[in-house]
């Protein structure tokens, strides 16, 4: 009877302690007097409040009489908007902004504290989502991860170069294959391919069959002829571009490709990606058109009638004008964003290297400014203007960093980019939809993210002035909650008391 007793006793005390953990766990909190801005119901905002519980939205209440529920800590709102976590579908953690891979040497410490700061920066300003691109050094992703507070993290795994193409072209021939253990194999370049390379390990099929056991939502290729003078890279015919849709449609991922050309966004669109992931500001032939060319407009009219996902990236070119506007490093916010002792190192002249790179002839800023304006930005913002005008699928992604550039810092440079794409002619709703449910949908993770509806994670962005009234509310953000995890914004900042 004794021992009975005590396994009894034992039993009532697991259980009690169960049911406190769990009582602990319950984070129920009822933000209130807010306005709820979703995107499945931009026709009738209002004030209203949502029920946070466990980490999830239990309840959204659009009436303004709604009784606080029992035992919920109570956030009031008043005066203020509430956004569903944004979402970037186009980020490269590894790459750390303004410096190559052979100088983060002897810059351990700056490179460390600047990794421990980059989920902080997503968070700050409101994105609670990101998908990383390319995995080249997975440790990064899985550090990410660990951090105390950061975004969900998605990613494409190891990206699908074509043998000898973009990007492994930018490292020598002999070290170029280790990085993209996923290249797709060319039969007519096999005296240019490593013989430990076998074709049959390197066919779309295997590669995407990698991809998709790595564990990624989304497979990435590219179409890339070089850049300047240099555009004769190898590229991929449509052959092979069917074959990874196959295979990528099998295995139910999304397929993206770099394509920031006519020929390369045509080649993509008829080859039928899910998601172009740059805006078009290479023109070929066309390039000194002033107007925009019908022969374009009919391919924008066919990528806007297939709902191909469109990531117009327009500050992937401020990435490289960074080094030529004398106001860029003087942006309050990047001390928010940028470790103390990297900002300084950026403000020093070596690290303007990448700024020299770019600019051999030693034209003067203003030069550079004004080809940038007048070629590239001017093509891509009429590409954007007419895609805005038949309501486009854009989705958002801001391609962070897009270079060695510290023009692209995480979250500052997603803020940006909603200035550049409002600048280039989206509205504000456009905006909004391509940051959150637009991405939350081609992605597949509509389920979870993307709105304010019960059920979905508890992922949202509290901020002082409307997102659809003025772009600069995504720099008005005050709270943030993260898998219902409440965070003054104030305190994800660089410096502060963590
Ligand atoms: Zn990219």
């Amino acid at each position: 009877m004794k021992t009975f007793a005590v396994v009894l006793a034992l039993l009532f005390s697991v259980l009690a302690f169960a049911d406190s953990a769990s009582n602990q766990n319950t984070n129920r909190v009822w933000i209130t007097d807010v306005i709820i801005v979703s995107p499945e119901s931009l026709d009738h905002i209002g004030k209203g409040s949502v029920l946070i519980e466990n980490g999830r939205i239990a309840r959204v209440e659009r009436s303004k009489k709604a009784k606080k529920p029992a035992g919920a800590t109570v956030v009031s709102g008043k005066g203020q908007y509430l956004i569903p976590g944004l979402i970037d579908s186009h980020v490269h953690l590894a790459s750390v902004p303004g410096m190559p891979f052979n100088q983060g040497e002897g810059k351990q410490k700056m490179v460390e504290e600047y990794f421990k700061q980059l989920p902080r920066s997503y968070l700050y300003y409101g994105y609670t989502t990101v998908v990383d691109l390319a995995v080249v050094d997975r440790q990064v992703l899985e550090d990410f991860r660990q951090a105390p507070l950061h975004p969900d993290l998605y990613d494409c795994g190891g990206s699908l170069p074509f043998a000898n193409g973009y990007p492994m072209s930018f490292a020598p021939p002999a070290v170029r294959f280790k990085p993209f253990p996923n290249f797709v194999y060319d039969a007519k370049q096999a005296d240019r391919i490593p013989p430990e390379y076998k074709p049959e390990d390197h066919t779309p099929a295997a590669d995407v069959a990698r991809v998709k056991s790595s564990g990624a939502v989304c497979v990435k290729t590219y179409f890339e002829r070089g850049f300047a003078a240099d555009k004769h890279l190898p590229v991929m015919g449509p052959d092979v571009l069917a074959e990874i849709r196959k295979a990528a449609t099998q295995d139910g991922l999304v397929l993206m490709m770099h394509a920031n050309g006519f020929e390369a966004q045509k080649f993509a669109a008829e080859g039928d990606v899910d998601v172009i992931a740059h805006g078009m500001w290479h023109w070929g032939e066309l390039d000194k058109k002033t107007e925009l060319p019908d022969e374009i407009k009919r391919l924008l009219d066919k990528i806007v009638e297939k709902r191909v996902g469109y990531q117009p990236t327009i500050q992937v070119l401020y990435g490289e004008l960074a080094y030529f506007d004398p106001e860029y490093l003087k942006i309050d916010a990047i001390s928010k964003v940028t470790p103390k002792e990297m900002l300084e190192w950026f403000q020093s002249p070596e690290g303007k290297w990448f700024g020299k790179e770019l600019n051999e002839d030693g034209a003067p800023d203003a030069a550079i400014l004004k080809d940038y304006e007048q070629g590239p930005l001017r093509r891509v913002r009429q590409v954007v203007t007419y895609l805005a005008s038949k309501d486009a699928n854009f989705v958002f992604g801001t391609d962070t960093p897009s270079s060695p550039t510290y023009g692209n810092l995480p979250g500052l440079n997603g803020y940006l980019e909603m200035k550049q794409l409002q600048k280039a002619g989206m509205s504000l709703a456009q905006i909004f939809r391509a940051a959150t449910i637009n991405n939350a949908r081609e992605f597949k993770m509509e389920p979870q993210l993307g709105s304010i509806e019960p059920g979905k994670v508890a992922n949202l962005v509290l901020m002082k002035k409307s997102p659809l009234e003025s772009v600069d509310a995504y720099d008005s953000i005050t709270t943030v909650w993260v898998h219902g995890k409440e965070v003054p914004r104030d305190s994800l900042a660089v410096n502060s008391n963590r």
